[in-house]
């Protein structure tokens, strides 16, 4: 049975009050730069800047406070100074899901920016043999309308900043008990074994290349290794496919890319991922095969939802086999997720075997995704804020069907 626990107002530090927080600035998420010029203009000498930035930076990204107070080798009139105009407060967890499986789901929300209202978001746990993947939202609701994904029914709110995008990750390691102990000596930094996340992947709510700069910055810092420390050869950004900005993903960011294929002719693919009626299948491949970095060790994943009768027969698969020709690749066959409303169902199992022996005998490694966590609503492309989804009633009884 999954287990959902209903946080809203929850004491617990890392919970913002929307309206508290509001007028400060946050410091989350900012690079060193950014975290420099932020203490000058509070008065901090140059020459103390760096060695100051440092300090915060460990605080933030090895220890994981919420709370300037706490950061006991930061002098206390810097500490007052600081909270006087920033906050460093992560989202507040309205509602914490764990499935049958162990995968875990948060709705997060995040206090109102401007004009805006707070927004909500989720975010996916995953755990593994060995590691554990967290599936990160780069935008509230999406632009794109990719028809087999429950996202797109949902229009676009904002762009996430750096530092909600951040927020996720922190809250989510202090959710799972991953952050160090309150009694780590200052200056210790996260260990690379034994860590409960593992891995990062731009994969959930909305479209990471549609908010670019925000998503460069936040990764910048997951990766920086005197902080999160996470390898950019363990953060996966993946993408519908906005084709121009593919080749700076690979040079500005550096991390390993994704591509939501899912079809493998334009008509077809101009209806699941819409986007492709302007970066045609011919573009994004062209684009795929000029990835900086490419190689056998750093191969794309192309991500590719299992539809009954519409994408899944052995010529989709010997047409994907010859599309990707010359491209170090992986395949990740997903059994569709059914989500409320949705049209389409998940191709039978024998299908989805028989797709996946051809892509696999042309010397591609075409793994079949075991789904995960769906009778919490957490699996690939059924993410949507609890303010637009279905009544709670509904979707119990949804879930049960999926489950039984
Ligand atoms: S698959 Fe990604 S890009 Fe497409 S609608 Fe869903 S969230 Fe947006």
């Amino acid at each position: 049975m999954s287990v959902s626990i209903d946080l809203t107002g929850a004491e617990r530090p890392g919970n913002a009050s929307p309206a508290a927080v509001q007028d400060r600035t946050s410091l989350l998420g900012l690079s060193r730069d950014a975290l420099g010029a932020r203490l000058r203009d509070i008065g901090v000498p140059d020459k103390q800047v760096r060695m100051r930035v440092g300090q915060l930076w460990h605080w933030l990204y090895v220890r994981g406070v919420t709370d300037f107070s706490v950061m006991a080798n930061v002098s206390r009139d810097l500490r007052t100074a600081l909270a006087e105009r920033h906050e460093i407060a992560r989202p507040e967890i309205v509602e914490e899901q764990i499935s049958v499986d162990g995968t875990r789901k948060w709705l997060f929300r995040f206090p109102a920016r401007g004009a805006g209202r707070p927004v909500e978001i989720e975010t996916v746990y995953i755990p593994e043999e060995g590691r554990g993947t967290l599936c990160v939202s780069s935008q509230v609701g999406c632009t794109l309308t990719c028809t087999f994904c429950h996202t797109g029914t949902q229009r676009l709110v904002r762009n996430l900043t750096e530092g909600e995008i951040v927020g996720q990750i922190l809250t989510a390691r202090e959710r799972l008990g991953d952050l160090p102990h309150a009694d780590t000596p200052i200056g210790a930094i996260v260990p690379n074994e034994g860590r409960l996340v593992s891995n990062i992947v731009m994969m959930g709510m909305g479209e990471p290349l549609y908010n670019f700069d925000n998503v460069k910055e936040a990764l910048a810092v997951a990766s920086d290794g005197d902080g999160l420390a996470l390898s950019r050869r363990r953060i996966t950004l993946s993408t519908s496919g906005v084709v121009p900005m593919i080749p700076r993903t690979g040079e500005e960011m550096g991390v390993m890319l994704a591509i939501s294929l899912h079809a493998v002719r334009d008509e077809l693919r101009d209806v699941l991922v819409p986007i492709n009626k302007k970066y045609p299948l011919e573009e994004l491949l062209a684009a795929c095969r000029a990835y900086p970095g490419l190689s056998n060790a750093r191969r794309i994943t192309f991500e590719y939802v299992m539809l009954k009768g519409v994408n899944d027969s052995l010529a989709d698969a010997r047409e994907l086999v010859r599309l990707l020709k010359g491209i170090p690749a992986k395949i990740n066959l997903i059994p569709f997720n059914p989500w409320p409303g949705t049209d389409y169902e998940c191709s039978d199992w024998d299908q989805i075997e028989r797709f996946a022996d051809l892509v696999n005998d042309a010397g591609y490694a075409s793994p079949i995704r075991t789904p995960r966590g769906r009778d919490i609503f957490a699996a690939c492309g059924q993410l949507k804020s609890e303010s637009e989804r279905m009544k709670k009633a509904d979707r119990l009884a949804l879930a049960a069907a999926v489950a039984g």
